[in-house]
């Protein structure tokens, strides 16, 4: 457990809706956002009181694109954050960008302003999979807001991209990995494709309309991922993400270790004092019943201890470190050997799961299915 506590903030508009996002994310030309900002800082004005002198060592500013945001607007509410919420003088501050909505000096404001880890969505340097997936940007506005994002004094830089993408090969897959590699970020995350629910790409694939690689190249991607991301120093810490030596996402952590935070924004989701509340996803409902002094959520529930439970293990078993089993039956009062029983023993007789001083972890061979293990344990 790491005993850290994050603020998340949602900002969920984006130039226009990438093909295989089911991320609560709008085309921001429909959109308002200096009123939804209104209804954020109302938002964030209800939680400072109850947030108390509670110390966040990780802020993350997230979406959508926040950096869609005028400068003004981003530091504006970095200045009011920090006013209202006691974040750590050593906190992991980051916001999410996609390129082409940063210039150098939107990103010289937010490193002074304390920002100091950009997490951008790159996806892929081939122009033609950019297009295919229906990103706004090119290969090259990409290696323009790394080269940027330098340029302005961050020295922690988190590149996003996809494999299993529609018309990538694995050859196509390397050169955007090597490339990216070449590009010495931190932290890097790849991601396999899903195709969700609600996303245009589910859509087109129902109707035949999509054509992706096939199992045997996505699983060459796979093992290309490993191989070269390893080789170029930094460590698989997590099924999909890598990090360089003590640049692990910390706000990233907190998740995976079922931790502490609080979301506000649109669709955001607080772990909070024993509660899970759910802000509306929609930024124009979430906004009027904010400007309407009523509260954004749709649900909240109290945590109960046993789903609470089962829920820390299938998020801290995406970790490769695996399960702490003694502390997990300190924080729950359950021991997972016993409750687990038969299922757990046939996961390690099977070695999708291996048991190792009082720890279990994914196998190596369980990781390219690991969703498929992690159910069994739901
Ligand atoms: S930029 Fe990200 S959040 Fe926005 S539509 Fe594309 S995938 Fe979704």
């Amino acid at each position: 457990m790491s005993g850290s506590t994050g603020l998340y903030i949602h900002i969920p508009f984006c130039l226009s809706k990438c093909g295989y996002c089911a991320f609560n994310s709008y085309p921001v030309a429909a959109y308002d956002p200096p009123l939804y900002l209104a209804a954020l800082y109302r938002e964030i004005e209800f939680w400072s009181g109850r947030a108390g002198d509670e110390l966040f060592d990780s802020l993350f500013i997230g979406g959508g694109t926040p950096t869609i945001l005028l400068t003004g607007e981003l530091t504006g509410l970095l200045t009011l954050l920090r006013k209202k919420f006691v974040i750590g003088e050593d906190a992991e501050i980051t916001v999410e960008t996609n390129p082409n909505t940063v210039d150098p000096g939107k990103l010289r404001e937010l490193r002074q302003f304390g920002v100091n880890r950009l997490s951008i969505g790159i996806q892929s340097f081939c122009d033609s999979t950019l297009q295919l997936i229906n990103r706004s940007h090119s290969g090259a506005d990409g290696r323009n807001a790394i080269a940027m994002a330098r340029e302005a004094g961050f020295a922690n830089l988190n590149l996003d991209l996809i494999y299993g993408l529609p018309g990538q090969t694995p050859a196509s897959w390397r050169e955007t990995l090597e490339e990216a590699l070449n590009l010495n970020p931190e932290h890097l995350a790849a991601y396999q494709l899903s195709i969700d629910p609600g996303s245009r790409f589910a859509e087109q694939v129902e109707g035949g309309g999509l054509r992706l690689p096939d199992e045997e190249a996505t699983a060459t991607m796979a093992e290309q991922t490993l191989a070269i991301v390893s080789s170029a120093g930094l460590e698989r810490y997590e099924i999909s993400n890598y990090a360089r030596l003590g640049s692990r996402s910390r706000h990233n952590l907190i998740y995976w270790h079922n931790g502490s935070y609080l979301g506000l924004g649109a669709g955001a989701v607080s772990n909070w004092s024993g509660l899970r509340i759910r802000n509306l996803a929609d930024p124009n409902h979430y906004a009027k019943r904010l400007l309407n002094r009523e509260p954004p959520w749709q649900e909240g529930e109290a945590l109960a201890r046993e789903p609470s439970f089962r829920e820390t293990v299938i998020m801290g078993l995406r970790l490769l470190e695996g399960l702490d089993l003694p502390g997990l039956q300190k924080r729950f009062g359950i021991d997972p050997e016993e409750y687990y029983g038969e299922t757990l023993r046939k996961l390690v007789k099977r070695k999708l799961l291996s048991s190792k001083d009082g720890r279990i972890r994914l196998t190596e061979a369980a990781l390219p299915f690991a969703n498929q293990v992690l159910a069994e344990l739901v």
